[in-house]
């Protein structure tokens, strides 16, 4: 089924220079990117989008790290996305990640783990309006 899913590249991936690394492994698994850009996201505007985890022990923390400096948001476009592009993920924490993720590959923390997907269609729509409209959503 052709769905949409949203990526982030959250501050420590843009700080570290892996914006590349994260689009290239997108490109050669075949996740179509369909809008792209970055943003920094105001301590509200992260607990807004975060707001599922309200009231979890890493809620605050997880809401200064994102608003911490700037992310790359994107949607991605194609059959199956969103489970597709969470595989790619790998688990939250690094360590549990399955060899060849770009959590496994990339992350450094259990907080501070380079990308962020969608976990689900009603999750997925609601965090692609959170940053994006109509306008900036290419047709491919
Ligand atoms: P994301 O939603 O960012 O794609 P996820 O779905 O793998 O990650 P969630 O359980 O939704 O994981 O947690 C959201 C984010 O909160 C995690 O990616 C991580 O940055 C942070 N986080 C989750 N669990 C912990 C924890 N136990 N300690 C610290 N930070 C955490
Ligand atoms: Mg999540």
């Amino acid at each position: 089924m052709e769905e949409r899913t949203l990526s982030i590249i959250k501050p420590d991936g843009v700080s570290r220079n892996l914006i590349g690394a994260v689009i290239k492994r997108l490109e050669e698994e075949g996740l179509n990117i369909v809008a792209m850009k970055m943003i920094r996201m105001t301590k509200e505007q992260a607990k807004e989008f975060y707001k599922i985890h309200e009231g979890k022990p890493f809620y605050e923390s997880v809401t200064d790290f994102m608003s911490s400096g700037p992310c790359v948001v994107m949607i991605l476009e194609g059959e199956n996305v969103i489970q597709r592009y969470r595989k790619l993920m790998g688990a939250t924490n690094y360590k549990e990640a399955e060899e060849g993720t770009i959590r496994r590959e990339f992350a450094t923390d259990i907080e501070k783990n380079v990308v962020h997907g969608s976990d689900s269609e009603e999750n997925a729509r609601f965090e692609i309006n959170h940053f994006f409209n109509a306008l900036e959503i290419a047709v491919r």
